[in-house]
């Protein structure tokens, strides 16, 4: 693709995502507002419905968005790919499957019961009432549903900000939410946004006395400005996860898991890898193999600079190179090769911008140290101390535990890809939003839901 052609999709997509959306039912009913005091306003009514209908009832709503979304997933994935320009088709109806079938519902809401001479006491979890969340253009929703499974399970409801740059994806997925919930029996507007979503709508959204908690799921800035407010916020920000691979992994496996985790939808999810750091034992034979599984290894140091100049500008990633294919990119180099190419290695030092900056593109810097220690210190360094994610392969479980105390993050995978910490192909409930910052991890209903206790005296025990 020549400059002009990059030009002339990025004007495309500027006057596509200014375009109204053409809803077929009224707006109201499709939770779509063209100020934010409206959508605010619509979630607040749908919210006081909402609470009014039995748990069983709320079960069934998730249930049918469940279904909605599943029979959507080809359409959202493949306008997602068309409207951002980033990630890949395949990989995203994985994230959208993973988020409908994996999302924790209202088995979430343990309740806790003490009883005894002087009575019962009961512990629930009750909803805040409207929820405001901000959502990322690289998961646009994903995370939309997977908030909004969580957020409705626990009885709210929530007016999204979505990114401006996934308006037309995000607007689509709220709409498919409020039409699946008002089929099965529901209010509508159970979840709310604007035609012209941006950060000053966003911040008008924070603001507002109506919205009881906020949930930012983004860069550094968005979470600084949730955590700002001075509400309960839940704070989902950015990652560098480093892949540490020391002398008793089985190189080949880690090799393949690497170059799949970082490659999955061109690296946008923020637990993928971001960088990998390997002991000199292994490090030729790592780079062989991860050739063998998909990688295009760049040998010339004047093909690194070349490369560098291509995809960062003022020490940023530049942003038409965030989530696009390997062989995009490597073309755009003069390097010929076919689709089959999913990222791209290159041997560099452990400060190199490759390895410091999140890049979320399929760019992937190895770096060669000489033990498992130094590749721990220097992991631990270039995570920055977000706490988000890391991935370690290795068979010695000293050097497992050691990382995994040094390092401190949120989500740790060993031995497979970074995707198996959010459900895909690895145990446990699925999200899209790791609140490494304020410490909820990998949230789900329960997060989003107050914690009330209703204290019954002299009554009521049966022990
Ligand atoms: P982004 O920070 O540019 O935007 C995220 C959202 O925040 C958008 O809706 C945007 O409009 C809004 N926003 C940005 N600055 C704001 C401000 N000052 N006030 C109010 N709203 C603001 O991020 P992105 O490019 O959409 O997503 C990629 C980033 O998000 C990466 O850094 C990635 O690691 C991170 N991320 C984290 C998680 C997680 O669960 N921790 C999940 C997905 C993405």
């Amino acid at each position: 693709m020549t400059e002009e052609t990059q030009k002339l999709e990025e004007i495309i997509r500027l006057v596509l995502s200014e375009m109204t959306i053409d809803f077929p039912n009224n707006k109201p009913s499709c939770g779509i507002y063209s100020s934010m005091e409206e959508a605010i306003n619509a979630a607040y009514e749908a919210q006081q419905k909402l609470v009014t209908f039995s748990m069983e009832q709320r079960g069934i709503f998730i249930e049918a968005i469940r279904n909605e979304v599943r029979n959507n997933v080809e359409l959202l994935s493949k306008m997602a790919v068309e409207e951002t320009g980033m990630g890949r088709y395949e990989d995203k109806i994985q994230k959208n499957l993973v988020v409908v079938n994996k999302t924790p519902g209202l088995e979430d809401l343990k309740s806790l019961a003490f009883s005894g001479d002087d009575g019962l006491t009961v512990v629930e979890l009750s909803p805040y009432g409207v929820i405001g969340a901000i959502t990322p253009t690289t998961n646009p929703s994903e995370t939309i549903v997977c908030n909004a499974i969580g957020m409705i399970s626990a009885g709210n409801s929530v007016v999204f900000s979505p990114h401006p740059s996934s308006k037309r994806t995000s607007l689509k997925t709220i709409e498919l939410i409020n039409n699946a919930i008002i089929k099965a029996g529901g209010p509508a507007n159970v979840t709310t946004s604007v035609e012209k979503p941006t950060i000053a709508e966003a911040e008008l959204m924070m603001s507002h006395k109506k919205i009881r908690m906020i949930v930012a799921t983004g860069g550094l800035g968005v979470v600084k400005a949730a955590l700002s407010t001075g509400k309960k916020a839940i704070g989902a920000g950015a990652g560098n996860p480093p892949a540490v691979v020391d002398e008793t992994a089985d190189i080949e496996k880690a090799a393949k898991d690497i170059i799949d985790g970082c490659s999955f939808d061109n690296n946008l999810p923020c637990i993928s890898e971001k960088e990998v750091i390997v002991v000199d034992q292994v490090t030729d034979y790592l780079l062989f193999s991860m050739n063998k599984h998909g990688a295009y290894e760049l040998s010339e140091k004047e093909d690194i600079q070349k490369l560098m100049d291509l995809v960062m500008e003022n020490g940023q990633p530049k942003k038409q190179f965030i989530g696009k294919n390997a062989d995009y990119i490597l073309k755009q180099l003069g390097i010929d090769c076919d689709a089959s190419v999913r990222a791209i290695t290159m041997e560099v030092e452990g400060d190199h911008p490759f390895v410091v900056k999140e890049l979320m593109m399929p760019v992937l810097p190895v770096v060669r140290v000489n033990d498992v220690d130094e590749a721990i210190d220097l992991a631990v360094k270039v995570e920055h101390g977000f706490r988000h994610t890391a991935i370690m392969h290795s068979k010695n479980v000293d050097n497992l535990t050691k990382f995994a105390k040094k390092i401190q993050t949120t989500v740790l995978v060993k031995n497979g890809p970074s995707y198996a910490g959010i459900g895909v192909k690895g145990e446990g409930y699925c999200t899209f939003t790791i609140a490494g910052p304020t410490g909820e991890g990998l949230t789900s209903t329960k997060d989003f839901a107050r914690s009330r206790r209703c204290v019954l005296v002299d009554g009521l025990s049966i022990r």
